[in-house]
């Protein structure tokens, strides 16, 4: 099980820093830096099941009721907001789970 908290601040940083000097890249070079809805929906049903996956009920300020859906927030591994990082080309998941040039490793559940 992953430590609930997290990496420190400081190896997010570095984190969001080298996404955003391969995202640089890609512009530069002309290549795509986001990924198709499918795509994205595929990452993100492998993050739903992921034990590093982080999960927050947002609740409405006027009712004060929760919706059924949880939203999923941060990585536990990376430290990376992962509504952002499923939709990056040029991210992939540090543990091998999806991304394009690494085997995709079946979440055991
Ligand atoms: S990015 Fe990888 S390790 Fe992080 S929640 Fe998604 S599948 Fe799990």
């Amino acid at each position: 099980m992953p430590q609930r908290k997290g990496p420190p601040i400081s190896e997010r940083l570095k984190t969001a820093m080298a996404a955003s000097k391969r995202i640089r890249l890609a512009v530069k070079r002309g290549e795509k830096i986001t990924v198709n809805k499918t795509e994205k929906n595929r990452r993100q049903e492998i993050c739903d099941k992921c034990e590093y996956r982080t999960e927050k009920e947002q609740t409405c300020k006027k009712c004060g009721q929760k919706p059924k859906t949880k939203l999923t927030l941060w990585c536990l591994d990376c430290g990376c907001w992962l509504p952002a990082k499923q939709k990056l080309a040029t991210e992939d998941c540090a543990k091998g789970y999806w991304g394009p040039e690494k085997p995709i490793k079946e979440i055991a559940k």
